[in-house]
C-alpha cells in the first residue's frame, strides 16, 4: 500500500488504549492527516488494569489511568467525539453514522471497540448493587461499596473476580468468591496453578466456593445474598459479577465484515475490507508464529495492537506479531504470562521452584522430539524472565524438561536457539 498523504482522512471507532495508540502509530508517518476518535463512554481514552487494583483500592487516583493527557490530543490534531457511539459503519460509501446522527466519511477507519462483560441471566440479577466492572464508573460505583466491614460476594473466580477480591480484602471487607469449575482459572491456567491461585485468596481470607454456581441473587429492591445452586445463601451486601467478556463486533458483523470469535484481520490487522482496520480486545489477527488467528483481551495487545494498526493505516508495512503477555497483581503475587495454549490442548504443566513460597514459575508444554516445546510461561514475584519466555514460546525451542524445571538452571541459556 502506499503511504498516506496528508490528505487522509483517519476515523478511530473506540475510545480505549487501543484507540489511542492508534494514534500515535499514524503520527509517526503522517503528520498531518485529520484523526476522528469516536468514543462512547464521555471520557478521554483510559487503561482499565488501574480499575481493579490501584484506583479500586483508592491509592490511585483515576486521572492516572488516563493514557495521555487531555491537551494531547490537541497536540495532535485529534478531534474527540466523545459520548458519541458509532451506530453504524456503510464501508461501500465509507462512512460512520452517529448516535448524534452526525455522518463522518473516511479514508481509513480502525474498529478498537473492546469488550462488553457477559451478563450473568438469573433471578435478583437486576437487583441494586449487583455490579460489573468494566469502565472508570463501574469502579468508582464498586469503590464506594467496599467498606471495611461490608459482605462482598464475587461471581467467578478469573482475573478481574480474583483482582476484585484482592482489593475488597485489602479494603477491610469480608469476601466469599463463588465459582462454578474446580479452581480459580481453570480454561487459563489448569487446575495445579489454578490451586495455587485458591492457596494464595484463602491465605488472605476469602471464602472460596468453588464447584457450585449461582441460583440466584436475593434482596428487595437491595441485593442482601447469593443462593449458590448447591442451595447456600451467601450474605452479600454487594455482588461483582466476573464472568467473562465479548468482543464488540456488531458493528463490524453489520457492516458486513468477516467475523469469526473477533474481527479478522490478516497480520497488518487490515479487516476483509481493505479501508478498515481493527486492533486491541475486538481484533482476531493472524498471528505468524503461532500459525493461527488469536484474539488477545490483555492491556499489552492493546497497546501494541493499537499502535501497529496505527503505523499500518498510515501506510507502514507493519506484521504484527507479538507472543500474547498479560499480568496481574494480587495482594503481594505480581504475575506475568506469556504464549498462547490452544483450546483443547492436552498440555502439561511444569513448576519451576516451590509455589508454596511465592515465587514461582511454570510452563505449559507438550512433548517435542528429546524433550518438551514451551507454549506458555508463567512467574510469580520472579521478575526479570519474561523475556526468556517469550523467546521459548518464539522460537519454539525445544528444552529439557527437568533443567526447564530446575531453578538453578538459567532461563536464558535454555532459551537460546541451540
Ligand atoms: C477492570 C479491568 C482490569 C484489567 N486488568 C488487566 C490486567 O491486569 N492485565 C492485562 O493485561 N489486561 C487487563 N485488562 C484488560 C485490558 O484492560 C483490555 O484488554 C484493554 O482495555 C482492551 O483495550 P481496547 O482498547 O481494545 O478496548 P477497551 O478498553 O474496551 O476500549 C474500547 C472502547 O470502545 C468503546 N466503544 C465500543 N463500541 C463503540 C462504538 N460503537 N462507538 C464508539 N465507541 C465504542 C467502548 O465504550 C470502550 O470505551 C483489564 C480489564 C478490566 C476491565
Amino acid at each position: 500500500m502506499s503511504s498516506a498523504t496528508s490528505e487522509a482522512t483517519y476515523v478511530i471507532v473506540g475510545g480505549g488504549l487501543a484507540g489511542a495508540k492508534a494514534v500515535e502509530g499514524i503520527r509517526e508517518s503522517d503528520p498531518d492527516g485529520s484523526i476522528v476518535i469516536v468514543a462512547a463512554e464521555e471520557h478521554i481514552p483510559y487503561e482499565r488494569p488501574p480499575l481493579s487494583k490501584g484506583v479500586l483500592k483508592g491509592d490511585d487516583t483515576a486521572d492516572s489511568a488516563f493514557t495521555h493527557p487531555q491537551e494531547w490530543y490537541a497536540e495532535q490534531h485529534v478531534e474527540l467525539r466523545l459520548g458519541d457511539a458509532a451506530t453504524a459503519i456503510d464501508p461501500a460509501a465509507r462512512t460512520v453514522t452517529l448516535a448524534s446522527g452526525a455522518t463522518l466519511g473516511y479514508d481509513r477507519l480502525l474498529l478498537a471497540t473492546g469488550s462488553t462483560v457477559r451478563r450473568l441471566d438469573v433471578p435478583g440479577a437486576d437487583l441494586m448493587d449487583v455490579l460489573y466492572l468494566r469502565t472508570m464508573g463501574d469502579s468508582a460505583a464498586l469503590r464506594s461499596r467496599l467498606v471495611a466491614g461490608s459482605n462482598v460476594a464475587v461471581v467467578g473466580a478469573g482475573w478481574i473476580g480474583l483482582e476484585v477480591a484482592a482489593a475488597a480484602r485489602e479494603r477491610g471487607c469480608e469476601v466469599t468468591i463463588v465459582e462454578p469449575q474446580a479452581s480459580p482459572l481453570l480454561g487459563v491456567v489448569g487446575e495445579r496453578v489454578g490451586g495455587w491461585f485458591a492457596d494464595l485468596h484463602r491465605a488472605h481470607g476469602v471464602d472460596l466456593r468453588l464447584g457450585t454456581g449461582v441460583d440466584r441473587f436475593e434482596g428487595d429492591g437491595q441485593v442482601t445474598g447469593v443462593v449458590t445452586s448447591d442451595g447456600e445463601t451467601i450474605q452479600a451486601d454487594t455482588v461483582v459479577v466476573g464472568v467473562g467478556i465479548t468482543p464488540t463486533t456488531a458493528l463490524a458483523e453489520a457492516a458486513g465484515l468477516e467475523v469469526d470469535n473477533g474481527v479478522r484481520c490478516d497480520a497488518s490487522l487490515r479487516t476483509s475490507d481493505p479501508h478498515i482496520w481493527a486492533a486491541g480486545d475486538v481484533a482476531s489477527w493472524h498471528s505468524t508464529t503461532l500459525g493461527t488467528h488469536v484474539r488477545v483481551e490483555h492491556w499489552a495487545n492493546a497497546q501494541d495492537g493499537g499502535l501497529a494498526a496505527g503505523r499500518s493505516m498510515a501506510g507502514q508495512d507493519v506484521t504484527y506479531d507479538p507472543v500474547p503477555f498479560f499480568f496481574s497483581d494480587q495482594y503481594d503475587a505480581g504475575l506475568e504470562y506469556a504464549g498462547y495454549v490452544p483450546r483443547g490442548t492436552d498440555a502439561e504443566v511444569v513448576l519451576r521452584g516451590d509455589p508454596a513460597t511465592n515465587e514461582f514459575m511454570a510452563f505449559w508444554v507438550v512433548p517435542e522430539g528429546e524433550g518438551v516445546r514451551v507454549l506458555a510461561g508463567m512467574h510469580v514475584n520472579v521478575w526479570d524472565t519474561i523475556d526468556a519466555v517469550q523467546q521459548l514460546v518464539r522460537n519454539r525451542t525445544v528444552v529439557d524438561r527437568d533443567r526447564l524445571a530446575d531453578p538453578d538452571t538459567a532461563l536464558d541459556s535454555l532459551a537460546a536457539p541451540a
